[in-house]
């Protein structure tokens, strides 16, 4: 069995530790294991919770000048698109295409996608899976859970799993 893919994988920048495992709770053990012990903070390159949960990645582009937006599937062709519009046109699309998503800016935010999803998981909603909803910059709305966290809105039922009060 050792050729077949396990649900979750985990990877850390900063070294060449790779893990796999079966289910979300012993790969976030891994993870606080290997924070503990090195500093690093590995990051989820496989989290299939066989729930349909990941959302696709939507990008965003907005030209003032038409006063339209477009959206595309990946930044890559919001960036040609982006080109095209230059070639096309009179004018330039000034500003770069984003991901859409819940901003990660607004404290209710995140704690509105805890509560969402807190309905699937008795235990606390996976940490990777808050981010991946929250869209936009997964280091940003990483810093602002850990502010959540101390400020007390949100905690942490176990290692990685995230409850709203
Ligand atoms: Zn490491
Ligand atoms: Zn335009």
């Amino acid at each position: 069995m050792a050729d077949q893919e396990q649900s979750f994988r985990v990877t850390c920048p900063d070294c060449d530790v790779d893990h796999e495992a079966r289910t979300f709770d012993d790969s976030a053990a891994f993870v606080a294991k290997h924070r503990e012990h090195t500093d690093h903070m590995m990051e989820w390159t496989r989290a299939d919770f066989g729930l349909g949960l990941q959302p696709d990645p939507a990008w965003a582009l907005t030209c003032e000048t038409c006063a339209e937006t477009w959206t595309f599937e990946g930044e890559g062709e919001a960036l040609a698109f982006k080109q095209e519009h230059a070639e096309y046109t009179d004018h330039e699309i000034d500003d770069d295409p984003t991901r859409e998503g819940v901003s990660a800016d607004e404290d209710a935010d995140v704690t509105a996608v805890i509560a969402d999803l807190s309905e699937q998981f008795d235990d606390g909603v996976p940490e990777p899976l808050v981010v991946a909803h929250l869209g936009g910059d997964a280091a940003a709305a990483r810093r602002e859970i850990q502010k959540l966290k101390r400020q007390g809105t949100v905690f942490e039922p176990s290692p990685f799993r995230l409850a709203a009060v």
